[in-house]
């Protein structure tokens, strides 16, 4: 616990606290981490009495620091050695029904952790002289972390009822600490869940996006379903729950076995978006699942129906509607491709026109496909490991020939018109295509004097 407070500062900060005749704590997210064993790089300070004035007055103590001010949450920031520090006056909050927002007056530190989300973010250390370095902790939060437990400090019903995001912050801190979360608490979510409504998206996505970075995001969903919180907010992912049988037939579930994806893809990349590509690679599957009393369950077209779901979710949940959705789209639409290589024999063709298609992010592709594969079968899952390095093997093969990757025409359009002396239109698609096509197929290699051979051919062939 000593090595918490070893941040040479917080001795300064003492000092000029004493020196002000102020009371200031560490509260909240570090303590709870240094607890844990690894402080971080973010310290939250409350001050009894005014965090703006303390911060500005401590900051010109310290010279040549920009605070920064946030006079509607009553909040000031700085950067100092490295660490970000925010102030904030000790508040005392009462919330009405319809809002998470509450009536704030000024508080004591109690008051402060009252408010406090769980126990184990309610913990202060003391940086007053009379008893420095001391834990105040009234709810028992060190228990809590000993017992690896999310548990709020008052009655969650009244914790959650007053700012429902909490309920996803209680999922989020249990999945990234891998605690459990208390079980009246967890019972109270249930019940609260219809109140998550009066949350924003993008409240919801910010914590849904931090419960999908962390290292097994799988047991954060797992909760988010059965608390039901799921259902409201993102019902298409929900939707893809529970197995249909008949004649005995079933398929598999689609929801665990994408939530498997999801936890193979995050031992391999920290990507936001592409850990978005797993969770909504087989969206499409509920819409477009027919049972076929030949082949059994089928999901025909659910890369494109899938790919096509993205906008609307994406843009229902308040995520950006920019490149990184279209990334998304374009990885749920190619998703198949690299499984369809791996059967058998795989021509250098296919492999050409899976590179043109996937651009740059055929790397990732290769990633979100190999995480795709889930069978509770090892030889199997073995297999298609095997056939999907033969594949990058290929990749790399025709990325050293050919430069598909960015696939630049290698006879452009004006110089078709020129070479010709023919007006712009149809046609000169026509041939650009023809010559492109060579090249995915492999009849010529994507060199320009190949490319410009085929072009004189083909406008002989069309009378040019
Ligand atoms: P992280 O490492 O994710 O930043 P953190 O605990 O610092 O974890 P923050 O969201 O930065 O989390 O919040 C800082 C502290 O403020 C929390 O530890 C908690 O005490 C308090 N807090 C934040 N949001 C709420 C909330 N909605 N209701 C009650 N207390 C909250
Ligand atoms: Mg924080």
């Amino acid at each position: 616990m000593k090595r918490c407070l070893d941040v040479p500062v917080f001795k300064l900060f003492s000092e000029f606290a004493e020196a002000e005749g102020i009371r200031i704590y560490v509260i909240g997210g570090f303590v709870r981490d240094c607890l844990l064993g690894n402080p971080g790089k973010d310290i939250d300070i409350v001050v009894e009495g005014s965090g703006i004035d303390f911060a500005r007055k401590l900051g010109a103590k310290l010279g040549h620091i920009k605070v920064n001010y946030f006079k509607n949450f009553g909040t000031a920031m700085f950067k100092y050695e490295g660490i970000e520090f925010e102030f904030v006056g000790a508040r005392k909050e009462s919330y009405s029904r319809n809002s998470r927002k509450p009536v704030v007056e000024n508080g004591s530190l109690k008051d402060d952790q009252d408010r406090r989300d769980f126990t184990i973010n309610a913990m202060a250390f003391s940086l007053n002289k009379s008893d420095f370095g001391e834990l105040i902790d009234p709810f028992n939060g060190l228990k809590a972390l000993d017992d690896r437990i999310i548990r709020t400090p008052l009655d969650p019903d009244k914790t959650f009822s007053d700012d429902p995001l909490r309920m996803l912050r209680a999922i989020r801190f249990a999945t990234r600490l891998d605690f459990d979360i208390d079980e009246d608490c967890y019972k109270s979510i249930y019940k609260n869940r219809e109140r998550l409504k009066i949350i924003s998206s993008e409240r919801i996505s910010d914590e849904l996006n931090k419960i999908i970075l962390t290292k097994k995001p799988s047991r954060g969903f797992k909760m988010l379903e059965s608390t039901g919180l799921l259902q409201i907010f993102f019902p298409e992912f929900q939707n893809l729950k529970g197995v249909d049988s008949v004649d005995g037939k079933k398929h598999k579930d689609n929801f665990y076995h994408t939530l498997e994806v999801l936890d193979n893809l995050s031992v391999k990349t920290d990507d936001l978006w592409l850990r978005w590509a797993a969770i909504l690679h087989d969206i499409g599957k509920p819409a477009t699942k027919k049972f076929d009393p030949q082949i059994g369950w089928t999901f025909h077209g659910h890369d494109f129906v899938g790919s096509k779901m993205v906008y609307r979710i994406f843009k229902g949940l308040k995520l950006p509607l920019n490149e990184k959705m279209k990334f998304v789209q374009k990885m749920v639409l190619l998703h198949l491709r690299p499984i369809a290589l791996v059967e058998d024999f795989v021509s250098d063709s296919a492999i050409r026109r899976m590179m043109f298609e996937a651009g740059d992010d055929i790397d990732n592709l290769m990633l979100l496909c190999e995480a795709d594969i889930t069978s509770k079968n090892d030889l199997k899952v073995e297999k298609y490991l095997n056939n999907f390095r033969h594949v990058r093997e290929k990749i790399k093969e025709i990325e050293e020939k050919d430069s598909i990757r960015n696939f630049q025409p290698p006879v452009r359009g004006e110089e078709i018109i020129k070479e010709f002396n023919i007006p712009p239109g149809p046609i000169v698609g026509e041939i650009k295509d023809a010559i492109k096509e060579a090249i995915l197929e492999g009849e010529i290699p994507n060199e320009r004097d190949a490319a410009w051979e085929l072009m004189l051919k083909l406008g002989k062939e069309k009378g040019l």
